[in-house]
């Protein structure tokens, strides 16, 4: 059993039912749906199979939509050719023809915003063009990096304010939509700042009305300057925070890539908020069986970073070797965890101070210190198994829900492994079920221990801590 979570996204190289049985036995624990990509007919017919596929595997996978958001992109009837140094004039809307070399972008109100030494990026990146001159619908720019630039590819201006709303008229119909399907995670894409988690989480209570069972939780995608910025007032909105390498590489420097990543991480280890490293983990993957050095390294390193999850993208989600990538991650995630590299020496850190984190801390600390072999704990909405989860406890962490909702939310997170119970009023009769499903499983014998957890059930009791029992 792995600690460290996979999310892999799903498209045309892993939408099988064949091939989802495949992913998920190698170790994928969420699916991502990326809805910069694919009708709602086909993310409708997705989900199904995801379902189904979970289902008879008896597994809890979740599903993670995510929305494209304030993605600016380019507008040409066609292909252009650009070349360094040459004179280029970039202007809202569909460019209207004539001998000018002109870009269309689809967001015209951005254009006024471009001040003289902008960069205007094409394509993650690849083409790069500096504005010389500034103009209310029309502007004109330098080319950097040329190149060919297409219809439809995404543009980044990391030095420009974007006079979007964090929700587009698309992000709205497509939210809509993944709350009916009943999705367990929606993902922000452009995070700003605290506020637009918010908006999103006020829109989603609002569409859901009185079916609050099935909220789903919020990603925020970390991927803008003014996210790294915000990021402990966003720690305050979100449930959960991804690390949007791809988008962040070209919005902040891409040679602090890394060091972003380690500085997020701490940050949501301390805020217990759960985290996911994503982007380019096993690119090459996408056309090779075998993956590079560089990418063994970086996987083993979001590890030693102690993330909850590492996402694949185009590997799963187009490549030609979707099951042999889950599988390689598999691999280096289970081999750098048996490393002492990855180990927690001393209790984290926490921001989250109250009883109830002392509670847990001090059953951390008794599975250190005794036998246990494991941590056995009761929790309703997931609270008290992400509270555990981010002191990293080297013993097994089993949680027992009697919420569907939970489990699969509970999948993105760093050593839980979910079971669920029938509804109860008595958290310790769930616990018992859980140690009988345990010993089925040969993952508990008679004789081992174990520490045992009761979290708060809403109405009924408060947070226990049972202390060490020995299994019968
Ligand atoms: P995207 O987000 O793939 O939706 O752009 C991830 C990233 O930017 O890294
Ligand atoms: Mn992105």
């Amino acid at each position: 059993m792995k600690a460290t979570k996979i999310v892999a996204t799903i498209g045309p190289a892993s939408e099988s039912e064949e091939m989802l049985e495949r992913l998920f036995s190698a170790g994928v624990n969420v699916c991502r749906l990326n809805f910069s990509h694919g009708s709602h007919e086909w993310h409708s017919d997705a989900i199904g199979r995801i379902r189904s596929v979970s289902d008879r595997l008896g597994v809890h996978v979740g599903v993670l939509a995510d929305l494209q958001g304030p993605r600016i992109r380019t507008l040409v009837s066609d292909e252009i050719v650009l070349e360094s140094d040459q004179r280029v004039v970039v202007v809202g809307g569909m460019p209207s023809g004539g001998d000018e070399l002109s870009i269309g972008l689809d967001c015209p109100r951005v254009v006024a915003n471009f001040v003289e030494g902008h960069e205007i990026l094409i394509e993650d990146g690849l083409m790069r063009l500096r504005v010389v001159s500034s103009g209310t619908d029309r502007v004109e720019a330098v080319v950097i990096d040329g190149g060919v630039v297409k219809n439809h590819k995404g543009i980044n201006v990391p030095d420009t304010d974007v006079p979007l709303a964090s929700l587009t008229e698309k992000d709205l119909s497509d939210l809509a939509f993944v709350l009916d399907e009943g999705v367990d995670f929606v993902a922000l894409s452009f995070v700003r700042r605290g506020a637009d988690v918010r908006d999103l989480r006020a829109r989603i209570l609002s569409h859901l009305g009185d079916r609050a069972e099935a909220v789903p939780q919020i990603v925020s995608k970390v991927e803008r300057k003014e996210a790294l910025l915000a990021l402990p007032e966003i720690l305050r909105e979100t449930d959960v925070v991804m690390v949007a390498r791809g988008d962040l590489g070209i919005e902040a420097q891409p040679s602090r890539v890394t060091i972003f990543q380690k500085e997020i991480i701490a940050q949501c280890l301390k805020a217990a908020r759960p985290v996911i490293v994503a982007t380019q983990m096993l690119d090459s993957m996408i056309r090779n069986p075998r993956p590079t050095r560089a990418e063994v390294s970086d996987v083993s390193n979001a590890v030693i970073d102690h993330a909850d999850a590492v996402m694949l993208s185009g590997e799963t989600a187009g490549g030609a070797y979707p099951f042999e990538t889950v599988s390689t991650m598999s691999a280096i995630i289970r081999d750098t965890e048996e490393s002492p590299f990855d180990d927690v020496l001393e209790a984290l850190e926490t921001t989250v101070d109250s009883d109830y984190v002392s509670v847990l801390r001090g059953a951390y600390d008794l599975a250190r210190h005794s036998q246990a072999r494991a941590i056995l704990l009761f929790s309703h909405s997931g609270f008290t198994a992400r509270l555990m989860s981010h002191f990293r406890p080297q013993e097994r962490l089993y949680v027992a829900t009697d919420e569907v909702l939970t489990a699969r939310q509970l999948a993105l997170v760093w050593g839980v492994r979910s079971y669920v119970t029938e509804r109860t009023e008595d958290p310790y009769k769930a616990i018992v079920g859980l140690i009988d499903r345990l010993k089925k499983e040969d993952r508990l014998k008679v004789g081992d221990s174990a520490v045992i957890v009761l979290g708060a059930l809403p109405g009924v009791g408060s947070l226990r801590l049972v202390g060490v029992q020995v299994v019968e």
